[in-house]
Formats: C-alpha cells, structure tokens, sequence
C-alpha cells in the first residue's frame, strides 16, 4: 500500500525489511560424480538425476 514516505518510521521500514536480505543459493553434490548440483535439478556435470542417466554429457 502506498504511504508518504515521511509517515513511516525509521523502526518499522527496518522492520519490513528484515525479511529482504538474499539467502546464499543452494547446492548439494552430486550422488553419481559428487559435483556440486542445484537441489531437485538435473546435473550439469554428468547429466544424471535420481541415480539415472538423463542426458548423455561428454564425448
Ligand atoms: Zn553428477
């Protein structure tokens, strides 16, 4: 909602935005090559995913 700038004060604009910093993106390594990988994310090193080749990587 639209507010005058002035009306809000310093404590509870610190307030909203205690919620706005980034996290650090996740990642976890990989079960077939043990690269790191996005979680739920095919790998970009060796293609596999759930312990199943899905894309042939390489060669
Ligand atoms: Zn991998």
């Amino acid at each position: 909602m639209a507010v005058p700038k002035r009306k809000v004060s310093p404590h509870r604009r610190g307030n909203r935005r205690a919620h706005d910093a980034l996290k650090p993106a996740a990642f976890h390594e990989c079960s077939n090559c043990g690269e790191l990988k996005r979680p739920h994310n095919l790998c970009d090193a060796c293609g596999h995913y759930n312990g199943r080749e899905i894309v042939a990587v390489g060669l």
